[in-house]
Order: C-alpha cells, then structure tokens, then sequence
C-alpha cells in the first residue's frame, strides 16, 4: 500500500468509481466498507452488493470490507420517519456511517470518507453534519470534498463499464419518491409539449 490509508464508506459500484480515483490522486489508498442495510429489497441490496464487488476485484484492484447490515436496526430508527426525508436520511446516514466509523476504529484507520459526496441526489450538508459528529468519537479524521461535480463522469464510466446503475436511493420511501418524481416530470414534459403544440 502506498499511500495513505482510508476507509471509504461506499453506496454503490458507481458511486465508488469517481471518488476512488479522486481519492487515489490526494494521494490515499482507500480501501471500500460496505454498511448498506438501507436497501431494499434484500435481491436489491445483493445485486449492489455484488455489482461493487466485482468492479473492486476485478477492475479497481481495492479491497472491500463487507461490515455489518443491521436491517432490524434501520427499520427500528429509521423507518418510522417515513416520508419526512429529511429526518429520515438523517438517521440512515447515522446507521450507516456510524457503523463505517467503528470498522474504521477498530481496523486502525486515521481517515474516513464515504461516496455519498458524488451523488447530487443526496443530503450533501446533512452527511457531512452526520459524520462530522461520529468520526471523532471514533478518533477518525474526516475526508470531505464536494464531488458532486464528477456525477456525469461516473454514470458515462459505470455504463461503459455495464455496471448495474439503480434508478432510486435504497428504501422503500425513495423507491416510491422516485417514482412519483418520474411521473411528474413525463407529466411537466406532456403538458409543455400540449402547449407548444397549441400555440
Ligand atoms: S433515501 Fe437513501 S439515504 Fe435516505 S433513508 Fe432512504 S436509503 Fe437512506
């Protein structure tokens, strides 16, 4: 290992590939924590599983640490919140990253980071007030960067890479905001394209 060592909480295959690299070039050699028990359902939460398995094995060359996925603890403390996404995303990035935090610890990491920077789906400020709090609790030092900007490049390299690219967060609740986003904006495009034709 060459550089400095940090442990990258990661979602998904493809929102590993960008901060990986980016990562790489600071001058870390991170290596991957899956915590992951948000996803749904259980056939779901294996294909990302595997799908960032393969890509780390067989393209990336990084190690993954498979860590704990208490399930009965995400529906315990997060999905009573239901539908208030704010609270919701709060306590799951809790569970998540607090779990990422203790492998970390008890692995001897110094730094720890988490791929949800590169999605512009996500709570960026919230995840970063999350892990904020746990890491120095765990005597960790945070990794922050905005690589939000770097989203476009990792969908055109997970697609030609073919990675499976999921088209909601996780749970249930964003499986079905998701959907109800995609319906209102085929409706928006409808009802835009009925007034151009109007006219
Ligand atoms: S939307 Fe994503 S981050 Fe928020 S609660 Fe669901 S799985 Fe967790």
């Amino acid at each position: 290992m060459s550089g400095t060592p940090l442990l990258l909480h990661a979602c998904c295959g493809p929102c590993s590939l960008e901060p990986l690299r980016l990562l790489r070039e600071e001058g870390f050699e991170p290596t991957i924590c899956w915590t992951n028990p948000n996803i749904q359902p259980v056939a779901e939460h294996q294909l990302r599983l595997d799908t960032l398995l393969l890509w780390a094995h067989e393209v990336a060359g990084v190690p993954v640490i498979v860590a704990g996925d208490d399930r009965d603890a995400w529906e315990r403390s997060v999905a009573p919140l239901g539908f208030d996404r704010q609270r919701r995303c709060r306590a799951c990035y809790g569970l998540r990253l607090a779990e990422a935090c203790r492998v970390a610890r008890t692995q001897g990491f110094e730094y720890i980071s988490t791929t949800l920077v590169v999605s512009p789906y996500q709570l960026f400020d919230t995840c970063h007030e999350v892990l904020e709090k746990l890491a120095p609790a765990n005597n960790l030092k945070v990794v922050w960067r905005d690589f939000r900007a770097w989203y476009p490049q990792a969908t055109t390299r997970s697609r030609e890479l073919g990675m499976y690219r999921q088209n909601y967060c996780g749970c249930r609740f964003s499986a079905a905001e998701a959907t109800i986003e995609r319906h209102e904006a085929r409706d928006a495009r409808k009802a835009a394209k009925a007034a151009r034709d109007s006219v």
